[in-house]
């Protein structure tokens, strides 16, 4: 099959053509099999073509594809608002379905703001964020996120947002300074960041509980949350909990920040929401936030043509179906500390691994080239790149990713296997040149597939 006229990501190679996915597994035309360890961008949770969810997608097929939501609500809609309220933290009321996770970071900028307009404090525009952060790629959300790398050329294009530190402690904990100090010292950054912008005008502060695009997985440490939260009430600020990446159980609950012990204003949710069965995204609302819009201008100002499509809330469902009745979340939880361990073991002495983080099946892996001084590589031999690409070459998917540390692209490889798995591979691994690879790296960090019927989705091969 030759290509010529799609444009990829990389405009000098053409990927392997993707022909079929099963379980944990996925396919080439020329037959290989690539273990799908990282669910693509930690978006397949449930693996692939896995038989519940292509039947509910189906089954809404043949009743109804599509009915824009300027005429109709549907069936599959409201019972996915139902299912994903029904979990969520406190206060949370309502979900307004977009097609994605940069459209649900638009949607939640705006919903911020149309909320301070519609009770009266339109001086509040300002939305704060933090640097070694990503939200998504359209130009709202890019200027949120903290990713020097992908703002810089469209920097003239961005709205103004104020950056302030991350909670990284692998880099910025100082010595001798307790997780308690250093979430402390975050906590005074923000409220100086919020006293400097003025009084009263920031709208909005956006965090991801666990950082996942940029840095690989980064947890905050115990109680940071807490204090962001704090902060925030004192100057009337929404906290906007960005769930893409690490949300839908992919640590453990079905919300991450959950485990942070703080109740967001919004949150906004995509990747394991519909799995990649289809594409479909979310904003959850406090409720005094729909209320404020309600009793207000009774609308609210955005849109997009397939808000809320029918068969992708008909898949997102089967998805959340799926994770409740098989018990995933307890499952992520408990092969979440298999992986860490398995990771560790594996690659824990490593010269070049400065640091193995992260929560549930949701693993960062940072790479040094000194793993005393924590020094990165340099940016121009795109470790990260180069360690997709050997991944690939040995049959197995991880997401690799450059950040940026102390101004420098620093290289880090993330891990989202599927939650459980199903189904067999039915078909080879690969032929070359992994199996030599293979038998030569026997204590790589490469994932292998769980027996069929074993508990949870992916080891980790000694
Ligand atoms: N927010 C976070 C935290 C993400 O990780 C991502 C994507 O990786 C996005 C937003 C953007 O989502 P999408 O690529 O679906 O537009």
């Amino acid at each position: 099959m030759s290509h010529t006229h799609v444009l990829h990501r990389s405009l000098r190679q053409t990927p392997p053509v993707a022909v079929r996915g099963q379980g944990v597994w996925v396919y080439d035309s020329t037959g290989r099999a690539y273990l799908d360890g990282s669910g693509g961008a930690a978006v397949s949770c449930l693996g692939h073509n896995h038989p519940d969810i292509q039947a509910a997608m189906h089954a809404q097929i043949d009743a109804l594809s599509y009915a824009h939501t300027s005429f109709f609500t549907t069936e599959v809609a409201e019972r996915l608002a139902d299912r994903l309220v029904a979990d969520a933290p406190a206060g949370i009321s309502h979900a307004y379905f977009v097609s994605g996770g940069s459209e649900a970071v638009e949607a939640a900028l705006k919903m911020a703001r149309q909320y301070f307009v519609e009770i009266g404090q339109p001086e509040r525009r300002h939305i704060v964020a933090r640097r070694q952060s990503y939200h998504g790629n359209t130009l709202g959300a890019l200027a949120v996120g903290g990713n020097a790398w992908r703002r810089a050329q469209f920097a003239p294009l961005l709205i103004e947002v104020e950056h302030v530190s991350p909670c990284y402690a692998y880099r910025d904990q100082r010595d001798g300074e307790s997780a308690e100090q250093y979430g402390e010292r975050l906590a005074q950054e923000l409220e100086q960041t919020f006293e400097r912008l003025g009084p009263g005008t920031v709208m909005a502060f956006v965090a991801e509980p666990v950082v996942g695009a940029t840095a690989g997985a980064v947890t905050a440490v115990p109680g940071y949350f807490r204090r962001m939260r704090e902060v925030c009430d004192r100057h009337g600020v929404l906290l906007i909990a960005d769930e893409v990446m690490c949300g839908m159980g992919r640590t453990g609950t079905l919300y991450a920040i959950e485990q942070e012990g703080v109740t967001p204003d919004l949150i906004t949710i995509a990747k394991g929401l519909g799995g990649g069965y289809q594409p479909i995204g979310a904003v959850m609302a406090q409720r005094r936030i729909v209320e404020a819009m309600q009793q207000g201008s009774g609308f609210f100002q955005h849109g997009h043509t397939y808000l809320g499509h029918a068969v992708a809330c008909a898949a997102s469902l089967a998805v959340q179906d799926v994770i409740r009745r098989d018990g995933l979340l307890a499952r992520v939880r408990e092969q979440g500390a298999g992986l860490r361990e398995r990771l560790e073991r594996a690659l824990g002495g490593h010269p070049q691994v400065g640091d193995i983080r992260g929560r549930g099946l949701f693993m960062g892996i940072e790479l040094v080239q000194d793993r005393a001084t924590r020094q990165t590589f340099d940016p121009a031999l795109s470790l990260h790149a180069r360690v997709k690409r050997e991944a690939m070459a040995r049959g197995l998917m991880v997401y690799p990713m450059g950040g940026t540390i102390d101004g420098r692209q620093g290289d880090h490889v993330l891990l989202a296997p599927p939650l459980h798995h199903h189904g067999r591979r039915t078909g080879p691994i690969d032929r070359t040149p992994g199996r030599r690879h293979r038998r030569r790296h026997r204590a790589d960090a490469r994932l292998s597939a769980a027996p069929a019927g074993a508990a949870g989705g992916i080891r980790c091969a000694p």
